[in-house]
């Protein structure tokens, strides 16, 4: 297994790789870019089948966290880390505890939050071992309106940005009567769901947890629709709010709405699906900058939190969507590729 010739490498400032025989912790942390500021990003951990899959994870995830960073406009890098491990089956406090230590030998360089397969938990039983842990709503922040999860901030971006999206497209700022399809009405897709609605919009909603759709039927007079048939619904806006890999050649042709604009990580399953969209004349509203209220609401964390200040900057993921898809139809080029010119025009200046 090589990392400078990893086909996920790309100009990486750090990887560094750690055992801990007493807990069994398998680890690698992965620093992307610190030009903007220390370098934040989950901690993943998942049974991974072999080591390389976990090292291309890392590679992948905090190379996107630095764009992600630099688009929300925080002065922040990215980094990420992964345990390799069923959370499960070998999650336990020394394990932790040892992750902890790792995250501390790089010294604030890396700043670790919960991510896939981690909590707000663990990350209180990391912060024993480190100061350097992200997150973690303290009690005075809970006092000023944060709630320690960052999935409203993650929904009210989302409702943002789809905002963008629709004026950008349909030319229209009321969304009365807007037909949207959200796939997964969890913390975020609900929350989503319920901006929608007081803002007039029509739902129609997919889960794999029917009480999430039951729900959204019953508190927002949503249409319930099976899994498969989401994608296709005749609708304005399809927004994914459940898994990565939704984009692809056999469900864009599907798409019906003129817009995708969702909260999922990874919705393309490859960054020239972003084309097939363009080419049938859908616009994709970025997934990296549309959800970036999580990292935008951890930003601010702390005794000084401010409500008001979150929900000023959550705003902007609206400015920044309309700046990507005006670019986009100037140089008729995706709007996905766009975005990344943007993001390395901004960490790499
Ligand atoms: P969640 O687990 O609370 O919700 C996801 C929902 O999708 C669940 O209700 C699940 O049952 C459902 N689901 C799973 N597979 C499905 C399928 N095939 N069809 C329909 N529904 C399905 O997760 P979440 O926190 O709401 O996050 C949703 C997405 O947004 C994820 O991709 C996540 O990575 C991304 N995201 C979340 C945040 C955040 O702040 N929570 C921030 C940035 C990105």
């Amino acid at each position: 297994m090589s990392v400078f010739s990893h086909p996920e490498f790309d100009q990486h400032e750090r990887v560094a790789f750690r055992h801990d025989a007493a807990s069994g912790l398998k680890a690698i942390i992965a620093v992307h870019n610190t030009r903007l500021g220390r370098a934040l990003g989950g901690c993943r951990m998942w049974p991974y089948g072999s080591d390389d899959e976990a090292l291309t994870d890392v590679l992948r995830l905090s190379r996107g966290m630095t764009y992600k960073a630099a688009l929300a406009g925080l002065p922040q890098g990215g980094g990420k880390s992964v345990i390799i491990g069923d959370p499960r089956r070998d999650k336990s406090e020394a394990l932790l505890r040892a992750m902890g230590r790792f995250v501390d030998s790089f010294g604030g360089v890396y700043v670790v939050a919960e991510d896939s397969g981690t909590n707000v938990a663990d990350m209180r039983v990391m912060a024993r071992e480190t100061a350097h842990v992200g997150g973690l709503a303290d009690k005075k922040a809970l006092a000023a309106g944060r709630s320690g999860d960052p999935s409203p901030a993650t929904a009210l971006g989302v409702f943002v940005g789809l905002r963008a999206a629709v004026r950008f497209a349909y030319g229209r700022e009321d969304l009365k009567g807007l037909r949207v399809a959200i796939q997964g009405v969890g913390n975020v897709g609900y929350r989503l769901a319920r901006h929608l609605y007081e803002a007039g919009a029509r739902l129609w909603v997919s889960d794999l947890h029917p009480p999430a759709v039951e729900r959204c039927v019953r508190e927002f007079g949503a249409t319930a629709v099976d899994m498969d048939e989401i994608v296709a619904q005749d609708v304005d806006v399809f927004s994914p709010c459940a898994l990565g890999a939704v984009l692809d050649e056999r469900s864009i042709p599907r798409l019906k709405a003129r817009v995708v604009a969702g909260a999922a990580n990874n919705q393309l399953l490859r960054p020239e699906h972003d084309g097939l969209l363009m080419a049938r004349g859908i616009l994709y509203a970025p997934d990296y900058v549309i959800n970036a209220g999580g990292i935008i609401d951890i930003y601010y964390e702390g005794p000084d939190y401010d409500r008001a200040k979150v929900e000023a900057h959550l705003q902007r993921i609206g400015a920044t969507l309309t700046e990507i898809f005006e670019r986009a139809r100037r140089e008729r080029r995706p709007t996905g590729e766009v975005a990344d010119r943007m993001a390395e025009a901004i960490f790499k200046a």
